[in-house]
Parts: structure tokens; C-alpha cells; sequence
């Protein structure tokens, strides 16, 4: 493969430690920017309700390009753009492998559990040729370290056999985010990433090796893919894939997502367009009446495909008495209402809109 140096992008003032900007045809339309990073580990707040108390990512912005991505405002701090620029100015963190393991090899290391994914996607296109995550894997594993992947990249594959090794040392949890079950719409809205298939096709290549893969069907999109039949398809689809369990969640649209995702309704669906608008007018999230209406809808479908998760599946001892799951955004765990409910419930058309 041919990598060429670049001139850096003009506006790169929020990268630190650039060493080169590449090229290369076989990454169409992407620039990399090489960068050495002062550190691996990020802190979680003790006030958040992540599950987790440290991430890592060795890259900013992704090339999988979905519409929705909450990530794409980090984008500015680097003064780039949260659209197009998130898509194809990806910052490499080269050296992440090497700063990781000097980080968990320091005696106050607290061998907490790292997430990996909660960003951007560490198995993004750019990793085929990086390959970050196997030094990272490594020293994580090798420091007694629990850690956890949710990804939407099959490249995830090359690595199964490494992460099988790391499990026999520390839990290992694998996530796969697989959230549209209707291909055109799936390439439409997630236009960098690897077919829904190809991801069903890596869980239960993960799942033949023992992991308790969990899929998460989020975002749910309001009128494009929360209709009984889609969810129905979604969920016979995950389990035949050998997934554990399903965490789903409604759409939320931060600043930075929220243009650049009804730009995109504007071009493909413009007659939700005005609904949406009054949807997220005052929140980054959906109404609460339309998440429970949706929790009506999908959790007898999430019970009759038996997939759901404990709480002792869900969440780390370590974090699981401080901390719950960020209650309105994601469903993991709310009581199932039954039909009847469902049904008491006002028509989504109504509640929605
Ligand atoms: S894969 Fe994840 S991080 Fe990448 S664009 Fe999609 S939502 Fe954002």
C-alpha cells in the first residue's frame, strides 16, 4: 500500500503531538493525522453514570460516518467540523500501545475496568492498518485489567483469538452495535460501516468462541426503525447470531449530530423532518412518552427471544453499587410491560409528534 505524506489540515490547532499526515488510495477520501499521545487512560467522573471508570481512544473521529454519531461535536475542539471532517480527518494515536502499558504497569494502577468503543470506534477502518488494539488488548490483559469492546467493525475478527487469550486472565466483554435491520436505510445512515450481516456473521464468530456477546439496537430511530415488524426481524436476527442479550435506546441528538442529522432526514426523509424538530426542540433526547411507549413495544420482544441481561451481566461489581445504567437513555433492565399496557398506551403517531 502506498501511504503518502500530507500537508496537515490548516486547522488542526487542538492536536498535540502531530507527527505526519498521510494518504493512501485505499482509504479514499481519508486523511490520518499521526500523533503521539502523553496518555491512554481517560478518567470517567465518579458523578457519571458511565459503568465504567476508564475508556480508551486511540482515535478521534471515525470513518463508519453514521449520521447520528453523538461523538461528532469533539470534532471542534480540534477546530475541525462536526460533519464531513469527523468522517475523514481521523487523529491516530500511534503510540497508544506503548503509553498503555507504562501507565497499567505503575503499582497504583487500580485495575478498574477499561471500555474501549464509548467514543469512537476502536475497530474503524483505520485499524486494519494501525493495528492498535492487539498492544492494547495486550497490556490491558497482561496488567490484570477487566475490559470491554462495543464496536460496529468486523475487523473485530482478526483479534477474537487474542481477546479468547486475554479472557482466560481478565473478563472480556464483547459488544456489537448492530441498530438497523433494513440495508438500504443501513448504508444510507451508516455509510462507512460493515453490513448489519457482516456484523451478525462476527458475533456468532465470537459467541463460537464462548463470549456472552451483547448487541445493542441503538439508536432506535422514531418512524424508520421501531415499527413491531423491524424490531421483530432485529431481535430473530441477533439471536440467531448467538448473542446473550440486547441493549436497545432511542435516538438522541446532541449538538454537532443534531445538523448534521437533519440535514441528512432533510435530503432522505424530509417528511419527518417537522417531527423531528419538535421532538428534540428542548432535548438532546427523546420524550419520555415516546421512550416508554417504545419499551412497551420492544421489551416482550427482547423477553420472547430471551435476551436479556441480568443486572450481574450488565455491570461491574466494582461500579455496579455507585453507579446504574444512565437511566432514560438506554433500556437495559426496565420492568416489561406487558401487551396490555402496550396497548393502553397512546398511538406512537401521537405520542411521537
Ligand atoms: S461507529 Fe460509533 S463512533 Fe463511529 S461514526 Fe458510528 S456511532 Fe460514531
Amino acid at each position: 500500500m502506498r501511504w503518502n505524506d500530507a500537508e496537515p489540515t490548516a486547522g488542526l490547532f487542538g492536536v498535540t503531538g502531530l507527527i505526519r499526515t498521510v494518504r493512501a488510495p485505499e482509504f479514499a477520501g481519508m486523511t490520518f493525522h499521526e500523533v503521539l499521545a502523553k496518555s491512554a487512560l481517560n478518567r470517567i467522573p465518579r458523578s457519571s453514570a458511565m459503568p465504567f471508570a476508564w475508556t480508551i481512544n486511540p482515535y478521534r473521529g471515525c470513518s463508519h460516518a453514521c449520521v447520528y454519531c453523538f461523538a461528532r461535536s469533539t470534532h471542534r475542539y480540534l477546530d475541525l467540523d462536526s460533519g464531513d471532517d469527523f468522517d475523514r480527518q481521523v487523529i491516530v494515536k500511534v503510540n497508544t500501545p506503548e503509553v498503555l502499558a507504562a501507565e497499567v504497569a505503575k503499582p497504583r494502577w487500580s485495575r478498574e475496568l477499561v471500555a474501549l468503543g464509548t467514543n469512537t470506534d476502536p475497530y474503524q477502518r483505520a485499524e486494519g492498518r494501525y493495528r492498535l488494539m492487539p498492544g492494547i488488548i495486550t497490556a490491558l490483559a497482561e496488567h490484570g485489567t477487566p475490559l470491554s469492546i462495543l464496536t460496529k467493525g468486523t475487523l473485530l475478527r482478526r483479534d477474537l483469538p487474542l481477546l479468547a487469550d486475554a479472557a482466560r486472565d481478565v473478563p472480556v466483554e464483547i459488544s456489537m452495535s448492530i441498530a438497523v435491520y433494513d440495508d438500504e436505510l443501513q448504508q444510507a445512515i451508516e455509510p462507512g460501516t460493515p453490513t448489519t450481516a457482516a456484523r451478525l456473521a462476527t458475533v456468532r464468530a465470537a459467541a463460537e468462541l464462548g463470549f456472552r456477546v451483547t448487541v445493542f439496537i441503538m439508536p432506535v430511530l422514531p418512524k424508520l426503525t421501531d415499527s413491531r415488524e423491524h424490531l421483530d426481524t432485529a431481535l430473530a436476527a441477533i439471536k440467531d447470531a448467538g448473542a446473550s442479550r440486547v441493549v436497545y435506546g432511542a435516538l438522541h441528538l446532541r449538538p454537532g449530530a443534531r445538523e448534521w442529522f437533519f440535514a441528512w432526514l432533510d435530503r432522505e426523509h424530509p417528511e419527518l423532518l417537522p417531527r423531528y424538530r419538535r421532538m428534540y426542540a428542548t432535548s438532546a433526547y427523546a420524550s419520555k412518552e415516546y421512550r416508554t411507549w417504545l419499551a412497551a413495544r420492544i421489551n416482550p420482544l427482547i423477553d420472547r427471544y430471551d435476551l436479556r441481561g441480568t443486572s450481574d451481566d450488565d455491570y461491574p461489581a466494582t461500579r455496579r453499587t455507585r453507579h446504574g445504567p444512565r437511566r432514560g437513555a438506554t433500556g437495559v433492565g426496565p420492568a416489561t410491560p406487558s401487551a396490555a399496557v402496550e396497548s393502553a398506551l397512546p398511538d406512537p403517531q401521537a405520542a411521537l409528534f
